[in-house]
């Protein structure tokens, strides 16, 4: 029995900030599933920065979303039809075919999850992909030890929420953190537990991070680049370590961006600068899910999400997501 479904296509690929005539709200007839598909009805999606560069027609850790298909990314459905051993109608699993309400999903890449263990939400955020990255990019990839002062940018986003808690909870000594807004500043002081928080429009970020952190900062956790980049150059100790996230302040240049003027100071304090991806670090996910939930479930690692209700509210969750008008993890409900 084919069904038909709503679908987000990608229009026309953007020149510089995506707008709404980047997208396509159409709907689709969804054939019945193919030996080895499951059959998925989503119920909710997640916006990510990485989906802007693959809105781009150019060579990438990931391939470009053609225009004229639905867009893809995480979500978390309902197993209607199954033709798989171990997979059953009414299964909750998480997969890579956000976008639409029904989705033909290869079994091979779906992962049963279980909503009587944490909500949907927390599979698609602190317990998710933006969760792993943060736990990978934080003890493995920046070798946080206790007694570090770490500093993060976009520290009110997926994954800086999720950054700024582990480091504090695994012993740092300082934990700082930049964001866009007064309102983000205090959600990050007065929720998170973070020990500073600044606003980087509220001056050079270099003045604001040096203020902060009057003895340095030992890890910078990068999600931005730019200006907060040179700046966590600028304020490292010897022997820091940068972990090089994500740089959301060039995703949307239309022209080449600078470097950080301060790039030769990486010698004379020797600061390794490193490169993550997520998907690197699969194996980490036992230990993560081991270490994190107990961390979530008893409240001691807080995590936000701003939900948008309805599939046709996708490209404007994902705009929010991009300038910031939204905290935490941002997410779509479908149904
Ligand atoms: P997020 O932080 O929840 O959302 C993006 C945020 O970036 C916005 O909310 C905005 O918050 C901030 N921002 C936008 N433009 C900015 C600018 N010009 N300067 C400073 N901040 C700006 O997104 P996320 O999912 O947690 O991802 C954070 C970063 O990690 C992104 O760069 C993403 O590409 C990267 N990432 C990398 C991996 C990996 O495997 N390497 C995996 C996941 C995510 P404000 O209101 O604070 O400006």
């Amino acid at each position: 029995m084919s069904v038909h479904s709503t679908e987000v296509r990608l229009a026309a690929r953007p020149h510089g900030w995506p707008t709404a005539e980047t997208f396509e709200i159409t709907r689709a007839e969804v054939a019945d599933p193919a030996p080895g598909q499951l059959l998925v009805h989503n119920l909710l999606m997640s916006v990510d920065p990485y989906m802007r560069s693959r809105m781009d027609d150019r060579e990438s850790y990931v391939p470009p979303f053609k225009v004229g298909e639905a867009l893809q990314g995480g979500a978390v459905g309902e197993v209607v039809e199954s033709t798989v051993d171990g997979f059953k109608p009414g299964d909750t699993v998480l997969h890579g075919l956000g976008w639409r309400e029904y989705a033909l999903v290869d079994a091979r890449s779906a992962a049963k999850v279980d909503p009587s263990v944490a909500p949907h939400a927390a599979y698609l955020s602190v317990l998710g992909m933006t969760g792993l990255t943060a736990y990978a990019g934080l003890l493995r990839t920046a070798e946080f030890k206790a007694g570090d002062v770490v500093f993060v940018s976009s520290a009110a986003g997926a994954v800086g929420q999720v950054v700024g808690q582990l480091a504090k909870h695994k012993g740092a000594a300082k934990v700082i953190g930049s964001a866009g807004s007064a309102a983000k500043v205090a959600f990050l002081k007065d929720d998170l537990g973070f020990d500073e928080a600044f606003d980087y429009h509220d001056g050079p970020v270099r003045d604001q991070l040096k203020r902060a952190a009057p003895d340095g900062i030992d890890v910078y956790f990068d999600n931005v680049g730019g200006e907060q980049l040179e700046a966590a150059i600028a304020t490292m100790n010897v022997h820091g370590r940068i972990t090089v996230c994500g740089m959301i302040s060039v995703y949307n240049a239309t022209e080449p961006t600078p470097a950080p003027r301060n790039l030769a100071q990486l010698i004379g304090k020797r600061i390794t600068m490193r490169g993550m991806l997520v998907t690197d670090h699969g194996d980490l996910r036992d230990a993560f899910v081991r270490d994190v939930a107990p961390l979530v479930a008893d409240g001691s690692i807080r995590h936000h999400e701003t939900v948008f209700e309805g599939l046709d509210r996708a490209p404007e969750a994902f705009l929010a997501m991009m300038r910031g008008d939204g905290q935490g993890k941002i997410l779509v409900k479908i149904a």
